[in-house]
């Protein structure tokens, strides 16, 4: 049985959070969870995660959650008929005086002030992402007064960006601080940050997240026109981060469509050349919001970013408001381990020219080199306290499992989101060492993983629970 090696992280919203949506989810495949603050109440959050939890369980199952949270989205206030339809040419004002329930077809207001000074005559302003377009006239002291170049419906709390970004709003909002406590009281594994520009945003959320009490990795979501200016901006972004996310609804408004696919390969590459986790989202499969199946486009959307070696691919309304969440993981599934039968998916040419900077990075990259050109490998075992040596490991592009082992829950859950890993529940610091590797190698076989003659690449370090200690690596015949 070939095991799909790219995850799916799914996000859970109004149509998926039953306990039999749920279930159904997990079967279906998805690997992480993800909680959208933008969205629902705590106590949603509080009620899904628990779900996800027990329901996880009861399958034997690891499944990572993620908590998103909103940032500093701009976005417009209420219409007083919750939406209006706006016509080419028509002008129409965006105030911060304006008040909040009384939007009509010739103004709406803003949540927030200092749109005025961001914005300047001629600037493009997008709505809905991207769906409406509006060009800036002039700016008073409390309004942005455009003119509307695409028209069509716009409904309450619609985001705003602009093109080529530049908007001032700071990464973390009170909300924001407040959701991370929530991240932490519920144990979330990853805490996805929203529109960071550079990398000290990353660091102050990290900062909070450390404070309270948390131990959730970071995902930048990579959505700013600043955060892609160049090769400089990314990499700081990146290399104070866990791992990226490619969100193309927001990055694509910003940089334009156009630009998205390129911008997107290049994400990708540099999260992994940095040993970071990279996830692509959005519209993915869109059309299977009201549609069993996804198009050609769709899939090759999904395809094309398996095979530029991201680590998962994301549902957001498809998963969380769409009529068919179950029937997208399910395609999803099946276009990731299609596409995985390509053999470039498991050649890797990757830092062949380079020098490695840490003792477990390079038993890691050794380790893959080891597998990917000794035929007999059919499996990696890495023992692990943080999951970082299978993160580094699974940067390189491979046809072998890289097993998991550790015996911390959190690891547990985490190393979900990396692509070609699964976990396994082991604690080696209660076993004589010299039985650590056979009893290892059981636990592979009594899943029938393992079959005799195989051989098997095992990594560790001396001290067991030493994290960052990983300094040895054994190739071993399994008899
Ligand atoms: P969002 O982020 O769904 O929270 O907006 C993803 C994106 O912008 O693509
Ligand atoms: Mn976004």
């Amino acid at each position: 049985m070939t095991r799909r090696r790219t995850k799916i992280v799914a996000t859970l919203g109004p149509a998926s959070s039953s306990p039999e949506k749920i279930e159904q989810l997990i079967l279906a495949g998805m690997d992480v969870a993800r909680l959208n603050f933008s969205h629902g109440e705590a106590e949603d959050h509080r009620q899904r995660v628990q779900l996800v939890r027990s329901l996880a369980e009861k399958h034997g199952r690891y499944v990572a959650i993620m908590g998103d949270l909103q940032g500093p989205k701009i976005r417009i206030a209420r219409f007083r008929n919750t939406r209006v339809t706006l016509a080419a040419g028509q002008p129409f004002t965006l105030s911060n005086q304006h008040p909040a329930e009384e939007g009509d077809e010739t103004i709406v207001g803003i949540d927030y002030p200092s749109l005025v000074q961001d914005c300047h005559p001629g600037d493009e302003l997008l709505l809905d992402d991207g769906r409406v377009v509006l060009v800036v006239e002039n700016v008073d002291e409390y309004a942005v007064h455009t003119i509307v170049t695409v028209g069509g419906p716009l409904s309450n709390n619609k985001g705003i960006n602009r093109r080529g970004g530049g908007i001032s709003a700071p990464s973390l909002t009170d909300k924001d601080r407040e959701d991370i406590k929530l991240a932490a009281e519920l144990d979330m594994d990853y805490v996805a940050v929203s529109f960071p520009r550079y990398g000290r945003d990353i660091e102050e959320a990290r900062k909070l997240v450390e404070e309270a009490g948390s131990q959730a990795w970071i995902i930048a979501k990579i959505e700013r026109a600043e955060a892609v200016a160049d090769d400089r901006a990314l990499d700081a972004i990146i290399m104070v981060s866990d791992g990226v996310m490619v969100a193309r609804g927001d990055l694509g408004v910003e940089v334009g469509d156009a630009r998205l696919v390129g911008i997107q390969k290049r994400i990708i590459q540099h999260a992994r050349t940095h040993n970071k986790l990279v996830i692509t989202a959005t519209q993915m499969m869109e059309s299977m919001i009201g549609s069993p199946l996804p198009t050609r486009a769709e899939v090759s959307d999904v395809a094309n970013a398996v095979l530029d070696y991201t680590d998962a691919v994301m549902l957001s309304a498809e998963s969380a408001s769409g009529q068919y969440p179950v029937e997208a993981v399910t395609a999803m599934a099946r276009v990731c381990l299609g596409a995985e039968q390509e053999p470039t998916t498991t050649r890797s040419q990757h830092r062949l020219g380079e020098t490695f900077t840490r003792c477990d990075e390079t038993i890691a990259l050794a380790t893959m080199y080891a597998a990917n050109h000794f035929p007999g490998v059919k499996a990696i075992i890495s023992l692990t306290e943080s999951g970082h040596t299978p993160l580094i490991m699974s940067r390189i592009r491979s046809g072998v499992p890289i097993y998991c082992y550790t015996r911390h829950a959190g690891t547990q859950r985490r190393a979900a989101l990396f692509r070609g890993v699964y976990t396994v529940a082991f604690d080696a610091a209660d076993l004589d060492p010299a039985l650590v590797s056979d009893a290892a190698i059981e636990k592979l076989k009594e899943q029938s993983l393992l079959q005799e003659g195989d051989w098997i690449i095992l990594t560790k370090g001396d001290f067991f629970s030493n994290s960052g200690g990983t300094n040895g690596m054994k190739i071993l015949k399994v008899n």
